[in-house]
C-alpha cells in the first residue's frame, strides 16, 4: 500500500522511552495521523511492534535488542505495508524531549551540539531525557537525510513569570543546582490553549485559559495572551495534581519522615512517591475506569480517591483564576479530560460564584472532538479540547526547518 504523495511533505514524530518507541507519520497541514506505531519492550527477550494504518494493524513479536534496531524495524514495516516513506515526502523528524531545562525555550534543530545539552541536561529528568537521546541518535543515523528536530515538553514554560518558576528556597544552591520550576505536557498545554481559542472564534491575545490535561499524568496550566503564567508541574512531574501513579502536590517533609522512620532509602522514596502514589496508591488502581468501578462497588477508600483527586484540580482552578485575574475559559484534555464526565462534573461543582457552571447534558459523555460543555449564563466557557501532541510537534519541526 503507497500513500497518495504529499506536496507539502510530512513528518515523521518520534517519541522515545527508555523502553519504547512511539511514532507517528503526521501531515502537518491537514493534521491528519498517516500511519503511526509503538515499539515495546526493547531490551527484553521479546518485544512488540504494532504499525498502524487506516484499519490495518501489523503486528510483530520479535526480539528489539534496542532503539536502533527498533526503529530499523519500524522503517522495515513502512517498506513492506506502506505508507511509502520516500512517496510520503518526510521533509522532518520531530522528536520529543522532556527536559529541556534552562536552555531551551522553543523547538530547535538537532545537530552534535544540540545532542550535547540534551545529554547534559539528563540529571532533571534522569528516565527520560537519555531515551529521549537515544531515539534522536538511532533515527539520525538511519534517516541521515532528513532535518531531526528537537521539541520540549518545557519550552512553554520557559518564560514563565519569576514568581512562578521560582522554588523558596536558597537562591544559591536553587542556582548551583538549576534548581526552579520547568513544567512538562508543554506542547500539549501550548497547542490546546491555542486551538481552544480558534475554536471559539477568541483572539488568544485577550484570553485567559486554565488547561487540565488530565491523564496518566496529570498538569494543570493557566495561560494569559498566549503566554504561560503558571503550571503544576515542577521541577520535574511530580508536582502539581493526583496522578495516575504520582502524588502530585505534597509535604517534601514526608520524605525525611520515611527516611528517618521507615528506613526507606532516597530511591525507595522516589519509587514510592513516583510509582506507586496516586489513584494507584490509594485505590490499586491507576485507571480512573477501574476507580470509578469500585466506588460503584462501594469502595470507601477510591471514593475518597476520587475526592482528592477532583478537590486538588478545583483547588488548581481556583488558584490559576486568581493568578491571571479572571479565567474565560477552561479546556480539560487528554484521557481523563476528554473521557471522564464525572471528573470534569466533580473537579467545577459549586464554583458558580467564581461564574464556572458545567451544564450536565452538555458535559455527559466521552468527547472526541472540542466540545463547549458549560452552561450559557456561565461567565468562563468550559470546553473539552482533544490534545494531539503528535501534530503540534510536527507543526513546530516544519516551522524550524522552514518548510
Ligand atoms: P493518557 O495518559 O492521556 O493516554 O490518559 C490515560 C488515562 O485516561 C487512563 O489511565 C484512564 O485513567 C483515562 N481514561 C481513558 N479512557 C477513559 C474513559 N473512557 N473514562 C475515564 N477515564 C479514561
Amino acid at each position: 500500500m503507497t500513500a497518495a504523495p504529499h506536496t507539502q511533505g510530512t513528518v515523521l514524530v518520534v517519541n522515545s522511552g527508555s523502553s519504547s518507541i512511539k511514532y507517528q507519520l503526521v501531515d502537518p497541514v491537514g493534521g491528519d495521523a498517516i500511519a503511526s506505531g509503538l515499539v515495546e519492550r526493547i531490551g527484553e527477550e521479546i518485544g512488540t511492534v504494532k504499525h498502524v494504518v487506516g484499519d490495518a494493524t501489523t503486528v510483530r513479536e520479535v526480539p528489539v535488542a534496542d532503539h536502533g534496531e527498533g526503529l530499523r524495524i519500524v522503517l522495515g514495516l513502512f517498506d513492506e505495508v506502506g505508507p511509502d516513506l520516500t512517496a510520503a515526502h518526510v521533509i522532518a523528524v520531530g522528536h520529543r524531549v522532556v527536559q529541556g531545562g534552562p536552555v531551551f525555550d522553543g523547538p530547535v534543530l538537532v545537530d552534535a551540539e544540540v545532542e550535547r545539552q540534551i545529554d547534559e541536561l539528563s540529571p532533571l529528568a534522569p528516565l527520560h531525557n537519555p531515551a529521549n537521546l537515544t531515539g534522536i541518535r538511532v533515527a539520525r543515523a538511519l534517516l541521515p537525510d532528513v532535518p531531526h528536530v528537537a521539541v520540549f515538553d518545557t519550552a512553554f514554560f520557559h518564560h514563565l513569570p519569576a514568581a512562578a518558576a521560582n522554588y523558596a528556597i536558597d537562591r544559591e544552591v536553587a542556582a548551583q543546582h538549576r534548581v526552579r520550576r520547568y513544567g512538562a505536557h508543554g506542547t500539549s498545554h501550548q497547542f490546546v490553549s491555542q486551538e481552544v481559542a480558534a475554536f471559539l472564534g477568541r483572539d488568544v491575545a485577550e484570553t485567559s485559559t486554565i488547561v487540565l490535561h488530565l491523564g496518566n499524568g496529570a498538569s494543570a496550566s493557566a495561560v494569559k495572551g498566549g503566554h504561560a503564567m503558571d503550571t503544576s508541574m515542577g521541577l520535574t512531574p511530580l508536582e502539581g495534581l493526583v496522578m495516575g501513579t504520582r502524588t502530585g502536590d505534597i509535604d517534601p517533609a514526608v520524605t525525611f519522615h520515611l527516611m528517618r522512620n521507615a528506613g526507606m532509602s532516597v530511591d525507595e522514596v522516589d519509587d514510592l512517591l513516583n510509582r506507586r502514589s496516586g489513584l494507584k496508591g490509594m485505590t490499586g488502581q491507576n485507571d480512573l475506569r477501574e476507580v470509578h468501578r469500585l466506588v460503584e462497588e462501594g469502595d470507601e477508600a477510591a471514593r475518597i480517591a476520587l475526592d482528592v483527586y477532583t478537590h486538588r484540580i478545583k483547588k488548581y482552578v481556583g488558584a490559576y483564576a486568581a493568578v491571571m485575574g479572571g479565567v474565560d475559559v477552561i479546556a480539560f484534555t487528554a484521557g481523563v479530560g476528554e473521557n471522564d464526565d464525572i471528573v470534569r462534573a466533580l473537579s467545577l461543582a459549586g464554583l458558580e460564584r467564581l461564574g464556572i457552571e458545567i451544564d450536565a447534558e452538555r458535559n455527559a459523555g466521552r468527547k472526541k472532538v472540542p466540545t463547549i460543555v458549560s452552561t450559557d449564563r456561565s461567565a468562563t466557557t468550559v470546553v473539552v479540547f482533544p490534545t494531539n501532541e503528535e501534530l503540534a510537534i510536527a507543526r513546530q519541526s516544519v516551522e524550524v526547518v522552514g518548510a
